[in-house]
């Protein structure tokens, strides 16, 4: 298959290829250190031998040990390099029993990998796995703790739905009898079930569809799932935003410039710029807007993530302008896309796609779901926002007019009081009916 990114010029097919891949199979009864394989390529009366560069290692199921999360975050993915996908991060302190090695990558006993470096390795200890009873909750003034006691830090996973959070607690086997959780400002039920012999899952039932983010984390062996709040919205007319604190992101600065334009003009100044124009916006709406950086210096991806988890906004955006790979058709590649990674974010992003497409009467690249590290981080909704493509001349031009930045900064702005506007409709709508 073509690289992942070919979606944006189309030419995501897989390609055919007139070789014939071979795969074979075999079995080892025990344990035992292969070396390093030989392989044999036979055409007629050629053969041509090769030794393989990597070693074989059939491990026995006790030379394996358990892994600790090491990091405070642990990146799981769906296979042993970064090609593959991301699963939900493990906390800081999880204990899962390596099952398999490849490389520097463990596979995990609950199907996940991830890359040793993150973990410690324990040997000789036995397979980490949890029985649970009760289930705690408190409700703190802008979010709703949820306490897991467990034996050990077992492996979790997060998935939200439409007015629903659901969380999978892995090698964990319920002696579960009762639960505490009175009426809540989120949650309207909490279900349970063990869905197979070893995989607790929870379903937190909302009272609303809008999720407004969440944290989680072990207290030795707690877990701490924490159900973030509605900030408080309202409908004054002259300061609509105000108790809304958002986070603006300027992408790029520094040594990293981002895309260019065709005079040379660089992304990270007109991302400076427009965002500034945005912050002025909003702040004049009544938000407190916290930037990622008010100048042209060097902002590490993680810093980024760390701002959004430290502050807590109540949305999180991150300001791009796009530009399309040198194959692309740059004359014919236009408009304004958003990126969204978790649920709690797609409303914002349709929402703000929408109003700008057509407010500005600009071409609609899309909406898209992407993996990218300012639209990752859980804590709070976050939409990373491409305004134009730097790659197309005409593009271009409107891209760096004070003019036409002045009236796109006023339209985000317009766009996110009226999306928070309309959260607020929704609730006071429901709360009339109860
Ligand atoms: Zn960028």
């Amino acid at each position: 298959l073509p690289p992942d990114a070919s979606i944006l010029t189309g030419l995501n097919q897989p390609t055919l290829s007139s070789l014939t891949k071979y795969q074979g199979c075999t079995t080892v009864a025990n344990a035992a250190d292969l070396g390093k394989p030989q392989f044999n390529l036979q055409l007629d009366d050629q053969r041509i031998t090769q030794t393989g560069l990597g070693k074989i290692e059939i491990l026995a199921p006790t030379q394996l040990g358990v892994a600790e999360i090491a990091s405070e975050s642990g990146v799981t993915r769906t296979g042993p390099s970064t090609d593959y996908s991301r699963l939900t991060p493990l906390p800081k302190g999880t204990m899962v029993t390596v099952t398999g090695k490849e490389g520097e990558w463990l596979r995990l006993d609950y199907g996940a990998w991830i890359n040793s470096k993150e973990t410690k390795i324990i040997t000789g200890a036995v397979a980490p796995q949890t029985v649970i009873r009760s289930v705690g909750y408190r409700r703190l003034s802008t979010a709703t703790e949820i306490r897991f006691p467990l034996e050990t830090a077992v492996p979790v996973s997060v998935e939200q739905g439409n007015n629903a959070f659901t969380l999978t607690l892995y090698n964990t086997t319920a002696q579960t009898d009762t639960i505490r959780l009175d009426d809540d400002p989120l949650i309207s039920r909490l279900d349970w079930q063990q869905v197979s012999p070893k995989q607790v899952k929870y379903t937190f039932n909302l009272k609303k569809f809008q999720q407004w983010g969440y944290k989680l984390k072990y207290e030795n062996t707690t877990l701490v799932l924490t159900l973030r709040h509605s900030p408080r919205l309202n409908k004054s007319k002259r300061l609509p935003l105000s108790n809304i604190k958002i986070v603006l992101d300027p992408g790029h600065g520094g040594k990293e410039s981002g895309a260019s334009g065709p005079t040379g003009y660089l992304e990270k100044d007109v991302n400076l710029i427009v965002s500034k124009l945005l912050r002025d916006e909003l702040v004049k709406r009544g938000a407190k807007v916290v930037m990622t950086r008010e100048d042209d210096r060097d902002v590490s991806l993680v810093e980024r993530q760390v701002i959004i988890n430290t502050q807590e906004p109540a949305i999180a955006l991150s300001i791009h302008h796009n530009s399309l790979p040198d194959n692309g058709d740059a004359e014919n590649t236009k408009g304004f896309g958003t990126f969204w990674y978790h649920s709690q974010s797609h409303s914002l992003a349709v929402f703000l796609q929408n109003y700008v497409v057509t407010n500005l009467r600009k071409p609609n690249y899309g909406v898209f779901w992407k993996n990218l590290a300012l639209t990752r981080p859980s804590a709070a909704p976050a939409v990373l926002l491409e305004l134009g493509f730097m790659s197309n001349p005409y593009e271009f031009e409107e891209i760096v007019n004070p003019q036409a930045q002045r009236k796109m900064a006023s339209t985000l702005a317009d766009g996110i009081t009226k999306w928070f506007e309309g959260i607020y409709l929704t609730t006071e709508a429901q709360r009339t009916q109860r």
